[in-house]
């Protein structure tokens, strides 16, 4: 699997994940990719709302932004976009829930990088990647 770069694909926005169908495969792939901080399914070319945090390794599915405050201007840049270094409005904190590849319930509160990772990847499943507008 290859890292997709076309922005036709990236505006896509992911559908949600029927959780008694859970797609194995494409977790396994999600975690073989050792590149990038973050990584969306959309990443790989398919459109449904799952990603990955790489340091903690987590998977989230079906994410839900609960809460975000303390926002700040980061400079970021993707591995879908290469070459792109763009200012971005982040927050700093946030709590999401979501379900884990056993499709368990989970919270998650994150501060500072792993928070600007996260609302990264949840643009990515709305369609939403660097340098767009
Ligand atoms: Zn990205």
């Amino acid at each position: 699997m290859s890292i997709i770069t076309d922005t036709t694909i990236l505006s896509l926005i992911s559908k949600e994940v029927q959780l008694e169908n859970i797609p194995k495969d494409l977790i396994i792939q999600m975690k073989k990719f050792n590149k990038g901080i973050g990584l969306s399914a959309i990443q790989l070319g398919v459109p449904l709302r799952i990603f990955r945090l790489r340091n903690p390794d987590l998977i989230f599915i079906n994410p839900m932004l609960l809460k975000e405050s303390r926002f700040c201007l980061c400079k970021e840049s993707c591995i879908s976009r290469p070459g792109i270094r763009v200012y971005k409005v982040r927050p700093t904190s946030l709590v999401v829930k979501a379900f884990n590849e056993k499709g368990e319930l989970f919270y998650f509160i994150a501060e500072y990088i792993i928070a600007r990772i996260i609302s990264h990847e949840l643009d990515h499943l709305n369609g939403i990647y660097l340098g767009m507008e």
